[in-house]
């Protein structure tokens, strides 16, 4: 698996900022934009939009990741978080029936070779079914589209990936969690390290939601790693807000 981070906004923590500032002065777009050029102004705000939970400033700062050699089993995961924007490798345009195609989990490493042997048998019928669509004078993407189907999950892709920041930082918290895959997990943790050399600040608040930067307690209930507290020892009973006036 590979990661990099291709492109992004040009100051991401900065027009996030301006975004905050916009909302609480007279002035505008460009002034609140020209304030958060103040470094020490940008990142006291910055972090203090992401722990009051401020998202909607967030959306406006995006990154372009490019994602390479994961299975389908783990891009199939990715896709589900829908408030993003996602390419990936076409199975009808690329010819996928080569052994390469193919990721193994390290679960797997020790089982005496029969992964290699299966994959070996699934390349061998796609490569069986792409020449039987030759011989009818089918070919490219006609035939590809239809021998993919004996592709199983473990078949490699690539993928570039379009996210705003509130959505990545949800993506971390929950994927970055001990109960999701190994691979998926594997891949946001890849994210946040193609992302702390230049942007360490936004690193900082890429993590599990249990995680002091994020919630700070496990809410899952049932099935809680033990790690960091349960959300019912930290979040005492009292349910509501002292009234405020006019209550
Ligand atoms: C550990 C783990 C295990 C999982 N296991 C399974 C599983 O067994 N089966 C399965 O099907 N999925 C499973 N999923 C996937 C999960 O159900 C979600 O599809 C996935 O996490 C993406 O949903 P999301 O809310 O995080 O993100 P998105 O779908 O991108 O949505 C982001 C946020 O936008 C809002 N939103 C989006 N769409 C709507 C809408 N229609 N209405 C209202 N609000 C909306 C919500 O606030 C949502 O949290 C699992 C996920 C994890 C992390």
């Amino acid at each position: 698996m590979k990661v990099t981070l291709l492109t992004h906004t040009p100051e991401p923590e900065r027009v996030v900022v301006a975004a905050a500032l916009l909302c609480y002065q007279k002035g505008d777009p460009e002034k609140a934009y020209a304030r958060a050029g103040n470094e020490e102004l940008r990142h006291r705000l910055f972090e203090e939009l992401i722990r009051q939970g401020h998202g909607s400033t967030l959306e406006h700062s995006t990154f372009t990741f490019g994602i390479e050699g994961v299975s389908r089993a783990c891009s199939h995961q990715l896709v589900r978080h829908r408030l993003c924007s996602y390419n990936q490798q076409s199975q009808r345009y690329v010819d996928v029936g080569a052994p390469d195609y193919f990721v193994k989990p390290d679960s797997l490493a020790a089982d005496g070779g029969r992964f290699e042997e299966v994959v070996g048998e699934t390349v061998q019928y796609y490569r069986d079914m792409i020449d039987q669509f030759a011989d009818q004078g089918v070919k490219g993407e006609q035939a590809q589209q239809d021998a993919r189907y004996i592709i199983p999950n473990a078949g490699k892709t690539n993928l570039i990936w379009t996210t705003n920041l509130r959505n990545l930082l949800h993506v971390c918290h929950v994927r970055m969690c001990a109960r999701a895959q190994w691979e998926i997990r594997r891949l946001i943790f890849a994210c946040r390290r193609a992302m702390e050399p230049k942007f360490p600040l936004i690193a900082k608040y890429m993590v599990v939601k249990c995680h002091p930067n994020a919630f700070g307690y496990c809410d899952e209930e049932f099935r809680s790693c033990g790690f960091r507290p349960k959300r019912e020892d930290v979040i005492p009973e009292d349910p509501d807000c002292p009234p405020g006036p006019g209550w």
